[in-house]
């Protein structure tokens, strides 16, 4: 993993001064607080901004950053290092947002690019999870206007929002496969008539990172709300959601990478029968595993990161990185639990956070059996099956 650029070695060495200086020290308090001080996280986007990490995943031409995929990689490795609380004050606004017309370019993707807005993408319901064509928040057409209602839940961000990106059924369509529902995303802002937003309940994974609970009642918006074209919001989200799970992958890899440094620390320096408990087998395997399946975990991230480049990333080649690095990074941390002894589970190592922060990974974004499933049916569909 050394055949970097100068430009992307440079970068590294910023994020990682970065990390050190700013996200780090303040890991442990926020874990225990169960949020973010208001101070701490605007200090982070503060920063971030001056340095040039604020929105470095969206173009320049629309005022971000410009990194490529393979740059941006190394920045979701070195923040998978800590909690989603802090890093996720390091705006990288939803690529979605490039599906903005001028005007709402002005109002929603210029604001977020430059740190004046946030926004939320609010995909999952109550009773629509992995089965997200169950959704039930519909729109009506009223006239010129859009009648909204419904709900969702564990939509997830580091504070408050200004607006969410809601899906929402707004008819059916007659597809080859029978009846499908026509999904649509629009812009809603926070504040307006009808539109309730609240935290929800607390996570132990990634604590201070907030979910809310959003519910539409008759909320009225105008057709210059939808986000792209009325019914292409599941063309919308599915083309960011697979970058997504690249960028799972990819903090997958760097969480994994510092648990095993932690892991290797304690195995070399706990003693027990006279000898560093690293010198026996049953430890010194765990280590070799979870070196080699981190290197695995690394090249899938990298060549589906290749295959995004050249435009030939399938559905797939996401889903196959997405289950192998969360699984991965999920026995990483158990094996150093166990490496740990009882001290894995005591609140004062970062171990037992790690674990905590681990679990995450193999739900959000898809879970590991959604993303078994569609690798099975990329094998099994082409047969007919
Ligand atoms: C902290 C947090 C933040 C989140 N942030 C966001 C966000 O910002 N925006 C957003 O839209 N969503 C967000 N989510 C939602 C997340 O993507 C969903 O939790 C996830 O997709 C799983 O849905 P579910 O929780 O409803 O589980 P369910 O769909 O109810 O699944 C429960 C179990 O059943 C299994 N299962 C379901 N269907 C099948 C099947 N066909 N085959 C095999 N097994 C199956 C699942 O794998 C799982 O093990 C967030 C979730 C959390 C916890």
């Amino acid at each position: 993993m050394n055949n970097y650029t100068d430009d992307q070695r440079l970068l590294l060495e910023t994020v990682q001064k970065f990390m050190a200086d700013e996200i780090y020290p303040h890991e442990e308090k926020v874990d225990k607080l169960g949020y973010v001080p208001e101070e701490i996280g605007k200090q982070i986007e503060k920063k971030s901004i001056e340095i040039g990490l604020f929105s470095a995943n969206l173009p320049q031409e629309v005022g971000g950053g410009g990194l490529d995929y393979g740059s941006m990689v190394l920045l979701e490795r070195e923040y998978g290092k800590t909690s989603h609380a802090l890093h996720s004050w390091i705006a990288r606004p939803t690529e979605i947002l490039l599906a903005c017309n001028d005007a709402q370019k002005e109002e929603y993707l210029y604001p977020c690019v430059k740190g004046e807005k946030r926004e939320l993408f609010a995909l999952t319901e109550p009773d629509a999870g992995s089965d997200i064509m169950s959704m039930k928040s519909n729109a009506v057409k009223d006239g010129n206007d859009w009648i909204l209602n419904g709900s969702k839940h564990f939509i997830s961000g580091p504070c408050l929002p200004d607006f969410a990106i809601v899906f929402a059924v707004t008819g059916e369509d007659d597809t080859p496969r029978g009846k499908r529902k026509r999904i649509t995303a629009f812009l809603v802002d926070v504040g307006i008539e009808g539109f309730d937003i609240r935290e929800g309940t607390k996570c132990i994974s990634y604590k201070g990172y907030k979910n809310f609970q959003l519910s539409f009642n008759d909320v009225r918006l105008s057709e210059d709300k939808i986000l792209g074209q009325e019914g292409n919001g599941l063309s919308l989200s599915g083309k960011w959601l697979g970058m997504g799970r690249i960028w799972v992958g990819a903090t997958c890899c760097g969480k994994a990478e510092r648990i095993l440094d932690l892991a290797l620390d304690w195995a070399s320096s706990r003693k027990q029968f006279g000898k560093p408990i690293g010198s026996f087998q049953a430890t010194g395997f765990k280590l070799a595993d979870m070196k080699m399946n981190l290197r695995a975990a690394d090249l899938l991230v990298r060549d589906a990161v290749t295959k995004a480049v050249d435009g030939i990333m399938e559905d797939q080649d996401a889903a196959i990185v997405k289950v192998f690095c969360s699984e991965m990074l999920n026995k990483v941390a158990d094996d150093t639990v166990q490496i740990f002894g009882g001290m894995g589970l005591m609140e004062e190592m970062p171990i037992e956070r790690l674990w905590r922060d681990s679990r995450l990974e193999r739900i959000w974004d898809g879970t590991s059996e959604i993303q078994r499933h569609i690798i099975t049916r990329s094998m099994l569909r082409p047969l007919g099956a």
